[in-house]
């Protein structure tokens, strides 16, 4: 009774008034007060409160702020604020087998610094262990001796903080099963999870979706599929969501992130482009556009394609391959959570793909309220609750008592995205919408201003025992 008492009688940081409070963890959507102190959310009431700030939220939405369980962004500043800006107050980096490491070292450094978002980060393989092993091409077969060090260097880094281990193995496309299973061993250890940028896209994806079940049904490691409309949005995601249904229905713990377009990004120097990528893919040079480097916002030749490969390698491209009407038929899915694939760590205004400044507006314009093809639980849900409790990121992803107080408020009615591909607009274009953006209690868009020196965020050193039941 005390406790209730002090509850009303204190004075919060922050009261976020009248919104429409959306939480889905309990899946609760009513009008109410949210309370903020001290970084955290001391509840929701429709009492009045006395705070040192209120923000009025009147027909708005306030539910917890976004999870992107996809980030390139890696601790590079601009696009951290970028993805702020659409709602996004904590990434997932080290995607794809590529990211910083050692991640102790990164998040320690990312908190001296200071960050708009919370980061936590998986241990990169396929780029950044197989360089560090010695392997000098990613044609190259990893030895056993390299396999059993990759092993090591991995479980260090999982003991010091990272939230799990990533690969990337379309980047490198002769990774053996024995390496896969020793990588994924090492996590299944610790019941950490592996985010797998799964080895082929187009043709072959089914077969490559296929072998991370089989990871999964070996190692007992919780895999989950990355951006899975980049890697079967090329006509073939009805066949894998079947083939993925059938191992989920079989307890298979297989977990999917999917994003909002259905053309991907990549280093053009990136064994994606590996012999035959014209037949893998179905397309040709002219369905590739620079996002980076010196053609930046040109469709490419067959000469400026060869031309950049050689020289600037990590150029980020897209290739204009996908099935748009595939993006939904992913999202639609309950098991499926939303991602970005977003952030990059060279990237500046007018460059790179919209998915960075785009997706949750794009998915609550076109899915949410123009064809009514998720809920707003539902996209609350995939954005949210769903990442966070994949990631074991137990404060994170809902609104209640003792959440971190990070929220977003926007305005369903108004929410639009506005970036663009380069050369037909700004890629890192600011939606409309987005109102308030906090991070830890402190406004990182602040009435629809992003507020370019806040660094609220914080680095997330994930907690690791040994997996027992
Ligand atoms: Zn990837």
């Amino acid at each position: 009774m005390k406790e209730k008492k002090d509850f009303f009688h204190t004075v919060y940081d922050c009261v976020i008034e009248n919104g429409t409070v959306i939480d889905p963890k309990t899946e609760l959507r009513t009008i109410g007060n949210v309370a903020i102190l001290n970084g955290k959310i001391a509840g929701v009431t429709r009492a009045r409160l006395s705070a040192k700030r209120k923000i009025d939220a009147s027909g708005k939405i306030v539910c917890p702020g976004i999870v992107d369980p996809h980030s390139h962004a890696d601790g590079q500043l601009f696009s951290g604020y970028v993805m702020a800006s659409m709602g996004v107050t904590t990434i997932i980096v080290g995607s794809c087998g590529l990211g910083p490491y050692p991640v102790k070292e990164f998040l320690t450094g990312l908190d001296e610094t200071g960050y708009p978002l919370n980061t936590a980060a998986l241990t990169p393989q396929s780029w950044i262990l197989r360089e560090k092993a010695g392997i000098e091409s990613p044609y190259h077969t990893a030895t056993k001796e390299q396999i059993q060090n990759m092993a090591r260097w991995a479980e260090e880094d999982l003991l010091q903080g990272a939230v799990g281990l990533s690969m990337g193995l379309e980047y490198a496309p002769v990774t053996t099963w024995e390496e896969m299973v020793a990588m994924a061993e090492v996590a299944a250890k610790y019941d950490k999870v592996m985010p797998i940028h799964s080895r082929a896209g187009g043709w072959n994806s089914l077969e490559a979706t296929r072998e991370v079940i089989r990871l999964q049904e070996t190692t007992g490691v919780r895999v989950l599929l990355s951006h899975h409309v980049y890697q079967c949005g090329q006509g073939m995601m009805e066949e894998s969501l079947k083939i993925i249904e059938k191992a989920r229905r079989q307890g298979y713990q297989i977990a999917v992130d999917s994003g909002a377009y259905c053309d991907f990004a990549c280093p053009v120097g990136s064994e994606v482009f590996c012999e035959g990528w014209q037949q893998i893919y179905d397309c040709s040079y002219e369905d590739i556009l620079a996002g980076t480097g010196k053609y930046a916002g040109q469709r490419l030749t067959e000469e400026t394609f060869h031309e950049l490969r050689e020289t600037d390698p990590d150029a980020s491209v897209t290739a204009f391959v996908g099935k748009p009407y595939e993006i939904a038929l992913a999202l639609k899915q309950p098991y499926v959570m939303i991602s970005t694939d977003g952030g990059f760590p060279n990237l500046a205004p007018g460059i790179g793909h919209p998915q960075t400044a785009g997706t949750y507006p794009k998915i609550l314009r076109e899915l949410v309220r123009e064809q009514d093809v998720l809920t707003v639980m539902d996209f609350v849900k995939k954005s949210s609750w769903m990442p966070a409790q994949f990631f074991g990121l137990e404060t994170k992803g809902f609104i209640g008592e003792g959440a971190d107080a990070d929220i977003l408020v926007f305005d369903l009615k108004r929410v639009k995205d506005n970036a663009t591909f380069p050369g037909m607009g700004d890629p890192m274009a600011q939606p409309d919408g987005i109102d308030y953006v906090l991070v830890g209690g402190v406004p990182v868009v602040d009435n629809g201003i992003i507020q370019k020196d806040a660094k609220p965020g914080k680095s997330i050193f994930s907690r690791t025992e040994i997996w027992q039941m």
